[in-house]
């Protein structure tokens, strides 16, 4: 089943009010398993928005939404939060780890709130994502004491610490230098082919866009246009 399956999707803000505008507009949209896709456009055109209802932090208006083959119409408020938890990794460009916490304790997280508890095997997984992202020599710093490219590393492995099916990532290098934001681009991209983890990345940057698997484009929340990219 795909990942991701949108059809005829829209999203409305301020609904019932003399100011209601929407911002999507019947978007259809399908991610199979494993795709690595860019999503780009102008600000403005609805790209968070659209991220944030796929990552199930915002209901749609209309339309059909399927994350994970789950019908997002019939699950309940503690379903849909079940199902993000499960599912989806998220990567912000401000990756809002917790700065009272070691990048391990960061990374354990997600896993401390799916189980109630921490406990050694959730540890252990935590330190191989460390190491794998190249920062196990800094597992007990806070993140004050790491470089940007660093703490986006911590919150990278802490999105995969539950093994998601899907990787959202919005403007995830965008604070980031070149070569730091190469580096991060990727990670992303090596855990999408081991793990067959499927990714979505708005990007503003048309180097990193190209070398995703496919390319898709809105404009004025409407999809503009969807191709494959340079690979
Ligand atoms: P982006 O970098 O994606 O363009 P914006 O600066 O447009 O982000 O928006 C930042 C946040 O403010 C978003 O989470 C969005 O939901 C919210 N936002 C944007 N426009 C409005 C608006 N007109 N009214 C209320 N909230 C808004
Ligand atoms: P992008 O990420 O492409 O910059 P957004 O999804 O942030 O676009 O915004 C798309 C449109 O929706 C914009 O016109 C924005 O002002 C509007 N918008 C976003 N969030 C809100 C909100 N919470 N309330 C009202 N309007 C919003």
């Amino acid at each position: 089943a795909p990942v991701i399956q949108l059809a005829g999707l829209t999203k409305a803000y301020n609904v019932g009010t003399p100011v209601e505008t929407e911002v999507l507009h019947g978007i259809d949209l399908t991610l199979a398993e494993g795709e690595f896709a860019a999503l780009i456009g102008p600000s403005g055109s609805g790209k968070s928005t659209l991220l944030n209802i796929i990552g199930l932090l915002e209901r749609p208006t209309g339309g059909r939404l399927s994350i994970a083959g789950r019908d997002t119409a019939t699950l309940s408020e503690a379903e849909i939060t079940q199902l993000r938890g499960r599912s989806i990794g998220f990567v912000f460009q401000f990756h809002h780890l917790l700065p009272a916490f070691s990048a391990l304790e960061n990374v354990m997280m997600p896993t401390i709130i799916a189980r109630g508890r921490p406990d050694d095997e959730a540890e252990a997984t935590a330190l191989q994502l460390l190491d794998a992202v190249g920062l196990k020599a800094h597992a007990r710093k806070k993140p004050a004491e790491l470089s940007g490219g660093q703490q986006q590393r911590v919150a990278i492995a802490r999105a995969l610490a539950l093994k998601p099916r899907l990787i959202l990532a919005d403007e995830p290098t965008g604070n980031l230098d070149t070569h730091t934001a190469d580096e991060i681009f990727a990670l992303l991209r090596e855990f999408n082919r081991q793990a067959n983890c499927a990714c979505l990345i708005v990007t503003h940057d048309p180097r990193l866009a190209a070398r995703c698997d496919r390319i898709v484009r809105l404009v004025d929340g409407r999809i503009a246009e969807d191709d494959p990219a340079g690979g």
